[in-house]
C-alpha cells in the first residue's frame, strides 16, 4: 500500500519571512530543516499504520528542499521542476494522499504567503466557477486517479476555508495561525509531532473504514485566470484555446483536470517569463 505526500513550504510552522522561501535566503536552511522533520514524522506515522511505500513530492519553488541524506528505506522522493502536474506528479497508483505545509489561496486575508501557484503572476484562479486554492486543484488531480486526500496540514486559514468546505472528511492539522501575510503563531515542534502522529492514525482509520471520499471536478473543466499584469494575459492568449475576457483575465476549457493543470503550468511559466523579460531586457 502506497501513500503519496505532497509537501509545500509556506504553510509549515515558523515560516514567516521571505528569507525562508528562497534557496539563497538567510533563513532557508532553517526552513528546509523544519520541512524535512515534519515530512519525516508523517512518513514514519504512515509506515506504522501499514503503508509500505511513501512517495514524497517536494513541491515548493525549485522543489529540491527536503534534505535527503537520511531517509528510511520505504521513502521515495520526487524532486525538481518543471514537471507535469507539478505538486502532485506521480500520484496515480497511491492508495491515499496527504498534503503538508499547504497555504491559503491568493487573496485570503491574514494568511501567511497567501498565493495560488505563483504570487508574482496570479491574482486568482477559478476552476469551474469556484475560486481555487492549490489544495483544491491538487485534490482534483488526486480525485482524477481515484486517490482520496486523507490529511492536510498547514495554515489554519486554508484548513477552515477550502479544506473544510470541499473535503470535510479530511483530517486537518493546523501548523500555524496567521496574523498577517508575514506573521503567524505556531505551537512547538513537539506538539506538532504529536498532533500529526495522532491525525495520521485517525486519517488512516477513516480511510480503512471507507470514509475518505474522492474529490472530483466536473468535466470538461473551465479555468479562469486573472493575472497581475496585462502583458501576462497578452502572452497567454497566444495559445489558441485561450480566450481573453478583459485586460488581465483569460479563460480556457480542458477535457479533464490533468489537461487543465498542464495548460495552467504552461501559462504560468509563460507569464512569469514575460514579466521577467520586461524587467531585465
Ligand atoms: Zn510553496
Amino acid at each position: 500500500m502506497r501513500a503519496y505526500v505532497s509537501v509545500d513550504l509556506e504553510g509549515m510552522p515558523f515560516i514567516a519571512s521571505i528569507e525562508h522561501l528562497y534557496t539563497r535566503g538567510s533563513l532557508y536552511s532553517e526552513a528546509r530543516r523544519i520541512m524535512t522533520k515534519v515530512t519525516l514524522w508523517v512518513a514514519e506515522a504512515l509506515h506504522r499504520e501499514g503503508f509500505d511505500e511513501v512517495f514524497i513530492a517536494d513541491s515548493h519553488g525549485p522543489m529540491v528542499n527536503i534534505e535527503v541524506e537520511n531517509l528510511p528505506d520505504y521513502v521515495y522522493i520526487i524532486r525538481g521542476y518543471p514537471r507535469p502536474t507539478s505538486m502532485v506528479i506521480g500520484i496515480e497508483g497511491a492508495s491515499a494522499a496527504l498534503f503538508l505545509g499547504y497555504h491559503a489561496k491568493a487573496g485570503s486575508a491574514r494568511a501567511t504567503f497567501d498565493h495560488t501557484f505563483a504570487s508574482s503572476v496570479i491574482d486568482y484562479i477559478e476552476v469551474n466557477g469556484v475560486l481555487a486554492s492549490e489544495f483544491l486543484i491538487n485534490a482534483y488531480v488526486a480525485g482524477h486517479f481515484n486517490v482520496p486526500v486523507i490529511l492536510v496540514a498547514g495554515d489554519q486559514k486554508l484548513l477552515e476555508d477550502d479544506v473544510a468546505r470541499y473535503a470535510p472528511w479530511v483530517e486537518r492539522v493546523p501548523l500555524k495561525s496567521s496574523y498577517s501575510r508575514f506573521a503567524s503563531i505556531s505551537p512547538s515542534l513537539e506538539k506538532i509531532r504529536k498532533d500529526l502522529e495522532e491525525a495520521v492514525k485517525r486519517a488512516v482509520e477513516k480511510f480503512k473504514r471507507g470514509e475518505a471520499r474522492i474529490l472530483k471536478a466536473s468535466y470538461p473543466v473551465e479555468v479562469k485566470i486573472k493575472f497581475l499584469g496585462t502583458e501576462m494575459a497578452d502572452t497567454a492568449e497566444l495559445l489558441p484555446i485561450v480566450k481573453r475576457i478583459d485586460g488581465k483575465t483569460i479563460v480556457y476549457k480542458a477535457n479533464d483536470i490533468i489537461e487543465a493543470y498542464k495548460i495552467l503550468e504552461l501559462l504560468v511559466l509563460a507569464a512569469a517569463r514575460t514579466a521577467q523579460f520586461l524587467r531585465t531586457e
